[in-house]
């Protein structure tokens, strides 16, 4: 990575346009979340956020939670939601029913995705009547709403089920010409696997916007195991930095994570920064302090605040 004063140094710079940045959330379960959900969204208002995006559980199974949780955001804060939405295990019909209604609440953008394969099965299968990508997805949606903001998924290291890396730049750019104005990605650890995959994108005719996903950590070894699921690859120095405080629950281990944790990820913008990175997309997994940290590190405290 490049070294943080250099990298500080240019976000000083102000070059070549404002740092922002967006936060993902995932459906509150009960009451209680929804509370802390308006509790994140109005304390992280001051950095201005792009907007605040909602996930969707598989095969729809937070359909009705996605829907509280976006009243609940629209009610707290004037940040813009956006609504994720998924084609798995409905038809066409059904997921544009699901996207009318994020509509009616106000949603003026979507994270448009296929979704993953429901119950642990191996492989994808469309529904009968159903979208069979996300690519399809974005095109039903685009021809719907020509003003909506459609936001789609990529992978700096391969989707798990991609044949090849050619196969899935050509996926994107074909959500891209669906209809995409933007994608977000898949989390990722080692910052030089964007790059790389932002330059291949650029080769490959796909000029749209590629914003970075960056996972805040709650619990490293949760993430790690998630990591490995999602294809996304754990560096062996950052294993190292955590090592021996797995199922450490004593306060000073506790503490001690989330110091590792917040300075992880300040240097993973902040580097990113460097390379001319201008939006991030915080996977906040709906705890606030590392998000705010994060904004802090990149946009510095709010306005008029000593
Ligand atoms: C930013 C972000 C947000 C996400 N939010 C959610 C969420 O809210 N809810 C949720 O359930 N999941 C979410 N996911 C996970 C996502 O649903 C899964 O990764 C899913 O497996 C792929 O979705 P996609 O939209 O990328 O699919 P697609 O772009 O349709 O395709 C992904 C891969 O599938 C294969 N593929 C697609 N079309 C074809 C074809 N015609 N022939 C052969 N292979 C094909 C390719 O390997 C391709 O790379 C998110 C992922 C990201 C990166």
């Amino acid at each position: 990575m490049t070294s943080l004063s250099t990298a500080v140094e240019k976000l000083r710079q102000k070059e070549p346009a404002p740092v922002g940045v967006s936060l993902e959330v995932f459906p509150a379960k009960d009451e209680d979340g929804l509370v802390a959900l308006a509790a994140l969204a109005r304390r992280l208002e001051p950095f201005a956020p792009e907007y605040i995006s909602v996930t969707y559980g598989a095969g729809g199974s937070s359909r009705e939670r996605t829907l509280a949780t976006i009243e609940a955001l629209r009610a707290a804060t004037n940040t813009p939601i956006a609504a994720h939405l998924t084609v798995v295990n409905a038809s066409r019909e059904e997921t544009m029913a699901v996207a009318e209604r994020f509509r009616a609440a106000g949603v003026d953008h979507i994270v448009a995705l296929r979704g993953d394969p429901p119950d642990g099965a191996s492989h994808f299968a469309p529904h009968p009547q159903g979208f069979a990508n996300a690519a399809e997805l974005v095109g039903a949606l685009r021809e719907h709403w020509p003003d909506l903001r459609i936001s789609v998924a990529a992978y700096p290291e391969g989707h798990p089920e991609s044949p090849s890396r050619a196969a899935d730049l050509a996926n994107l750019k074909a959500k891209f010409e669906a209809g995409a104005d933007e994608a977000l990605t898949q989390f990722f650890f080692d910052n030089t696997l964007f790059s790389d995959f932002l330059e291949e994108a650029r080769a490959a005719g796909i000029a749209g916007d590629i914003h970075p996903g960056i996972m805040l950590i709650p619990n490293f070894f949760q993430v790690r195991n998630f990591a490995e699921r999602c294809k996304a690859s754990v560096p062996e120095w950052l294993s190292r930095r955590f090592a021996g405080l797995k199922g450490r629950k004593d306060g000073d281990s506790l503490l001690v994570h989330r110091m590792l944790a917040a300075a992880f990820a300040v240097e993973q913008v902040l580097d990113l920064a460097a390379r001319g990175v201008r939006h991030f997309h915080l996977y906040t997994m709906n705890r606030p302090q590392l998000a705010e940290a994060v904004c802090r590190a990149l946009l510095g405290g709010p306005d008029g605040e000593s």
